[in-house]
């Protein structure tokens, strides 16, 4: 990857500290960006921050609509502007439609639809004066149903028609904001681990297995891989890229 590619660039990244939000902040950074990691644990989010001179670290919760306003005051105020939000910041739930309660459908809902909603409304509002980019992690789930993720599907099929929604607003308004989703399947991730918490090796083996055989490249993602399209997605190089979606999925909606 060219270096400089977001020379000058602030960018802030919720969820930043984990996964794909951690592997975009440090490729953001090799970049030439100054990036803001915001996170919920503020310990994780300073380890993660250490990886390069480049990173910095503050608290956010996405749900706390008070807090998105501090955050964003908080990198106009240190860094004198914002260029690109990542909406990284979300949470996985395996629940079929018959036993998922309203409290679970309600938090996956809260974290990953109202987390990207109050993000994309503090990015427009930092961002309108000089234009910027939007990345927002939706998922193969926004696009595809399965059966055990009943509010996980509705909360990714959101954040897509949400991006497009901010995407045309902001092209009317004539702000130079540009807004797209990016759709994964399996990322090699905290997330994607969490699925294999309290079974068996030999389970953990089938449900690797079972994972990569519905990939026709034969492997989950690696965060890099997905970090990559968001790089592209922050910088000047997708310039005329809005309201789109960007599937990165080894093949799988392709069957
Ligand atoms: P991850 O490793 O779990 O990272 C997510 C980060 O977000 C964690 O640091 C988490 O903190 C943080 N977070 C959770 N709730 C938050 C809140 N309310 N406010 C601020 N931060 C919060 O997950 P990932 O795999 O990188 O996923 C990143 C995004 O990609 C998510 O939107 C996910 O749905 C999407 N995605 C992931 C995959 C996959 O297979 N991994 C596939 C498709 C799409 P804690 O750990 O402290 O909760």
């Amino acid at each position: 990857m060219a270096e400089g590619r977001l020379a000058d660039k602030v960018v802030l990244i919720s969820g930043g500290a984990s996964g794909i939000g951690f592997a975009t902040a440090v490729r953001c950074a090799q970049a030439g960006a100054t990036v803001v990691i915001g996170d919920l644990d503020d310990e994780k989010a300073q380890a993660a921050a250490a990886a390069h001179a480049a990173l910095h670290a503050l608290h956010l919760d996405v749900t706390d609509e008070a807090g998105w306003d501090e955050i964003t005051a908080e990198v106009l105020r240190r860094f004198g502007r914002l260029d690109v939000l990542v909406n990284s910041a979300g949470i996985a739930l395996n629940a079929d439609i018959e036993h998922e309660t309203l409290a679970q459908f309600r938090r996956v809902m809260a974290v990953n639809v109202e987390g990207v909603f109050l993000g994309c409304r503090a990015g427009v509002r930092a961002m309108r004066s000089h234009g910027g980019s939007i990345v927002n992690m939706s998922s193969v789930s926004g696009l595809v149903g399965g059966h055990n993720l009943a509010a996980y599907n509705a909360s990714k099929g959101a954040v897509r028609l949400l991006t497009k929604s901010v995407a045309l607003y902001c092209a009317r308004k004539g702000y130079g904001i540009r807004c797209n989703s990016v759709h994964p399947t399996f990322v090699d991730t905290p997330m994607l681990r969490g699925l294999f918490t309290g079974r068996s090796e030999e389970e953990v083996a089938r449900v690797q297995g079972a994972l990569r055989a519905q990939v026709p490249l034969g492997r989950v993602a690696q965060p890099e891989e997905i970090a990559d399209m968001i790089v592209y997605l922050a910088s000047d190089e997708s310039s005329f890229v809005t309201g789109a979606e960007f599937v990165i999925d080894g093949g799988l909606t392709a069957c």
